[in-house]
């Protein structure tokens, strides 16, 4: 039988939202699965919160999409899943829509500031999404931050104005490189990173934390923290711990359905097995410099 591993707590559930966005990211990897909506349901969703929060009853839940936003009384059904134990992240591009306007946003986020820990809003040097103003996100009644992937090419020379710009709201950024080309040998590799150097350039280090998949290089721009986030594509890796294998999971998916996956790539959670996990430290340490 099957044998997982995962930190304390339990693995972060990324919940996959039963709807779509209206953009069309070039490094999009979820829109190919919201073409063929059959299966699609929030109930089952809810159904697989309800039962993962019954085996990690203090995880990270992630919703993303898709869009979360797309579909506010449904994302509102899902997040009343969650109990009050549990961080929750909502990754979004923070559509403004006759159904969504500005206002009922922000009221979204003032019901649910007890809720909510944090809203993840892509934006991006390349304007791949359709952008709602940047007054919104600091109008919010939740801690916001920017995730910005830095995709092929870049504007190499207007990453500083892009972090003043969310600056001046006191909004931190996390920067993402293109995970697809990450792999175990290259993870921690910083010759030839190019973004890596933008960084190094235009603020000022701060140090580095990282585990087995991912990891981290954080930065001060006058008082805003920047993050650099480099991680593998697959969530799950094979260990060996007291002569016995283990699958060790970082993160468990909700699907949009609600089948529960072990890994971004498709592979169906052993619930069984979940249930009886054993569980190590976190292993994500600070491996230079000093992180806050
Ligand atoms: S907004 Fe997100 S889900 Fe939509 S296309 Fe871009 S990356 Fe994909």
């Amino acid at each position: 039988m099957k044998k997982y591993l995962t930190r304390e707590g339990g693995a972060t559930v990324t919940v996959f939202v039963p709807y779509d966005c209206n953009n069309h990211c070039p490094f999009c990897i979820n829109k190919q699965e919201y073409r063929n909506r059959e299966g699609f349901s929030t109930e089952k969703v809810c159904e697989s919160i309800r039962m993962l929060d019954g085996i990690t009853p203090r995880c990270d839940f992630v919703f993303t999409g898709g869009e979360p936003f797309a579909n506010p009384d449904d994302l509102q059904v899902m997040l009343d899943c969650v109990p009050d134990t549990h961080r929750v992240f909502i990754n979004t591009t923070l559509p403004v829509s006759e159904l969504f306007p500005e206002e009922r946003i922000i009221e979204f986020t003032e019901r649910n500031k007890n809720k909510i820990t944090c809203i993840n809003v892509s934006r991006h040097m390349k304007r791949y999404v359709e952008e709602s103003n940047d007054s919104l996100l600091a109008a919010l009644h939740v801690p916001v931050r920017v995730n910005c992937v830095l995709f092929k090419e870049y504007p190499h020379d207007g990453m500083k104005e892009f972090a003043d710009r969310f600056g001046k709201y006191g909004i931190p950024i996390q920067f993402r490189a293109d995970y697809t080309i990450t792999t175990l040998e290259n993870l921690y590799q910083r010759e030839g990173d190019a973004i890596l150097a933008d960084l190094m350039k235009n603020f000022t280090y701060l140090g580095l934390d990282g585990c087995r998949i991912r990891c981290g290089y954080h930065f001060d721009n006058n008082g805003q923290h920047i993050a650099y986030h480099r991680t593998l594509p697959y969530s799950t890796l094979p260990v060996n711990v007291d002569g016995e294998e283990y699958d060790v999971l970082y993160d468990v998916l909700i699907k949009q359905n609600g089948d529960p996956h072990s890994d971004w790539t498709y592979v169906p959670l052993d619930v069984e097995a979940y249930r009886n996990v054993r569980f190590e430290p976190y292993d994500l340490k600070v491996l230079e410099g000093r992180i806050e």
